[in-house]
Parts: structure tokens; sequence; C-alpha cells
């Protein structure tokens, strides 16, 4: 990698701390002289919510949290903070409630103070998502970067083994893409080698121990690091392709990230020879997909996509809307024909290798 570069560092103060986030957020809302704070967190996840928010005087509690931010929900989360006056969120919960805020946030110009309870990162990027028409818009706006994140592991605790597994990959995700995305560079490299390294400690700690707070902690800071580096680096091959099974599919966030990792990484890496030697290294392994199927295997992570409701008929339109949108600097020429045998064996669960064979 040429030492040529032009790296943004976004300004975010993150406060990390297990038991600490009422304390922390309370703090941080006085710091930043709020007197009107809606607390936006999902049906499910409120109960941590009321927990962080204990200390606080809160103007308005939002539920209506629904993955990928359908346009409408935004809308009316939207309304409901001009109704009341907001002058700043906080939002508890997983991606999509950081995703909600964000869309807030995008529009009213709000500061955020996010509180994840997954290892989803998107609290640590100005990347904004919302989706209409069964297609996924993303964008970048500094308005929608959390002014402070607040890390509790704590929250994570009541994550399931299952669930933390495939929010912890998508992390992982975030740092493999962000080697070979549009801006990689070598500050996001250095960041997201070292959250590889956390996140393949951290993950399968939780999976040992899942009421332990190590393993949380060490995912948890993974999770930023990835989000970091994948904010700076931009959405490589994998995130393209993972934004479309999920806006016009409809699969799962994490699970889908989690399933497709190794096959981007195995059609990328022999024309990747530096990011697959770093991923490698993080993995203590001397082969990138090796270290990562290794990983995969120990966590039990998920497979294949038809698990998650994708089926053989998707294939050509995930294609179609897919191709496009990957960066023109893919370390490997991305055609129609790989893209199809890629998502074909990632259908089905196949040995990832057969994508490093030459395609047309
Ligand atoms: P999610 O927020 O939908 O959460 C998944 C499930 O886990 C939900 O049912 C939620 O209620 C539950 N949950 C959350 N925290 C929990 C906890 N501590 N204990 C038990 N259950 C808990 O899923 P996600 O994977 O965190 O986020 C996915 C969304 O985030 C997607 O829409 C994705 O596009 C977005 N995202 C955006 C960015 C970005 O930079 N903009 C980055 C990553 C993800």
């Amino acid at each position: 990698m040429s030492l040529v570069f032009d790296h943004v560092t976004l300004g975010q103060r993150v406060l990390f701390g297990s038991g600490k986030a009422a304390e922390n957020v309370a703090a941080e809302v006085a710091r930043l002289g709020a007197s009107r704070v809606m607390v936006i967190s999902s049906e499910f996840e409120m109960p941590m919510a009321r927990e962080v928010a204990a200390d606080l005087e809160v103007a308005l509690w939002h539920d209506e949290v629904v993955m990928h931010v359908p346009v409408d929900v935004a809308e009316r989360a939207r309304a409901a903070a001009a109704g009341a006056g907001i002058d700043l969120i906080v939002s508890v919960g997983g991606g999509s409630t950081t995703g909600l805020a964000k869309a807030v946030a995008l529009t009213t110009g709000v500061p955020i103070v996010a509180v994840p309870t997954t290892y989803a990162g998107s609290e640590a990027t100005n990347v904004w998502g919302l989706t209409e028409g069964a297609r996924k818009t993303t964008g970048v706006d500094d308005r929608v970067l959390p002014a402070t994140v607040v890390y509790d592991a704590a929250l994570t605790l009541s994550l399931p083994v299952e669930m933390s597994v495939a929010s912890g990959l998508n992390g992982l995700a975030h740092c493999v893409d962000s080697l070979w995305g549009p801006r990689a560079d070598p500050i996001n490299a250095a960041m997201a080698a070292e959250g590889i390294r956390a996140l393949a400690a951290g993950l399968p700690a939780i999976a040992a121990d899942p009421q332990g707070l190590e393993g949380r902690e060490q995912a948890l800071y993974g999770a930023y690091l990835a989000a970091v580096s994948f904010a700076s680096a931009g959405s490589g091959m994998h995130h393209k392709i993972c934004h479309v099974l999920g806006g016009t599919f409809n699969l799962p966030h994490a699970q889908t990230h989690a399933t497709v990792l190794p096959y981007v990484l195995a059609f990328n890496a022999p024309s990747a020879p530096e990011a697959a030697a770093r991923i490698a290294a993080a993995f203590g392994t001397t082969d990138a997909l090796e270290g990562l199927q290794a990983l995969r295997d120990r966590l039990d992570a998920p497979r294949a996509l038809a698990d998650y409701g994708f089926t053989e008929d998707g294939i050509a339109e995930a294609v179609q809307v897919a191709l496009p949108a990957i960066p023109a600097n893919n370390p490997r020429p991305v055609t129609a024909a790989g893209l199809t045998a890629l998502l074909r064996a990632a259908l089905v669960g196949d040995d990832p290798k057969i994508l490093t064979d030459e395609l047309d």
C-alpha cells in the first residue's frame, strides 16, 4: 500500500465502561446542554433504555423501530421529535435503533448520544440508511454521526450467543471490507487489523461464557474499530452485496453479513495479497480464509443464505442491482458471472474456496 493518502478522522467522543451507561449518558446530556431529550429504543430494548436513562428527564420515549429504517417509520419519528421540540436523542439498542436516530438527526440536525447494544457499529459511522419500495438507500452525512458513543458491555449480556456471533461477524465484515473499500488507507487498515484481532478473541470468549464481560468488552471494542475503519474506507464489495440482500430481499442484516463474508474474502483474497496477509496475521494464521473459517467453525456461524429466506430466484435480480454498485477499485474485477457464482455458493453454503478459481 502506497503511503500517499487522504484520511479523515471523524470527531466523536467515546465513553467505554461496563456498568457505567446511565452515569455516562447523564454526564454527556449535561455536557451537551440538552433539555428536551428523546429516547429511541425498540419495544424489546426499552427495558435497557429505561435503565440507561434512569438519571435523565426524558421529554419523549419513542419505540417504533423497524430494521433497515423504512421511510414512513422515519417520518413518524421525525414528526414526533418536532412535536416535542427535542434537542438531543439518546438511542439505546442495535443498529436498527441507531439507524432510526440517524434518520431523525439527518433532517433535524439534533445530536445523538448512542448507546449500542449489539456489535453492528452504526454508532461510529456517518452513514445513514433508509428503505423505500424494497430499495435500501444509504448516504453519508456528518449530522448523523453520534456526538457521543457510550459503550457498556453489560448491556450486551442479554444478546443471545447466536445473535452475538452474527453481529460480531458483521463487525468483522466491516474490518475486512475496509481493507479494499474505495478509500482504503493505512490508518483504516491498522484499525481494521486490531478490530479483527479483538473480535476473533472476543467472540469465542462470548460463546464459551455468554455472561462474562471480558469477551463482550473485546467484541464491543472490536466492533467500534471495525465501524471507524469502515466509515473511513467506504463500502466495498461485501457491503454492496449485503445492502442489496437486506434492502431488496429483506434478509436479516447481521446473519447476511456473517454468511457472505467468507465468499467475498475467498473471491478477493488472491487479488489482494497485502490485505489477505494483514487479515491472516490478525487471526494469527498463515491464510486469511483459513483464519476466518476456523473462527466461524468454532462459533457455529451462519452458513447459507437459504437459511435466511434467500432463494435461487433472487440471484439474477441481486446481481443486477449489486453489480453496478461494487466499487471500480475492487481488487478483483467483478463480472455478472463472478457475482452469480458467489451468490450461488453463499445461497447453499458451498465451500468458499471454489471462488478462488478463475471466473470470466
Ligand atoms: P437490530 O438492531 O435489528 O437488532 C437485532 C435484534 O436484536 C433486535 O430484535 C433487537 O431488539 C435485539 N437486540 C438488540 N440488542 C439486544 C441485546 N442487548 N440483548 C438482546 N437483544 C437485543 O440489528 P443489528 O444487527 O444490530 O443492526 C442492523 C441494522 O443496522 C441494519 O439496518 C443495518 O443496515 C444497520 N447498520 C448500519 C450501519 C451504518 O453505519 N449506518 C452499520 C451497521 C449496521
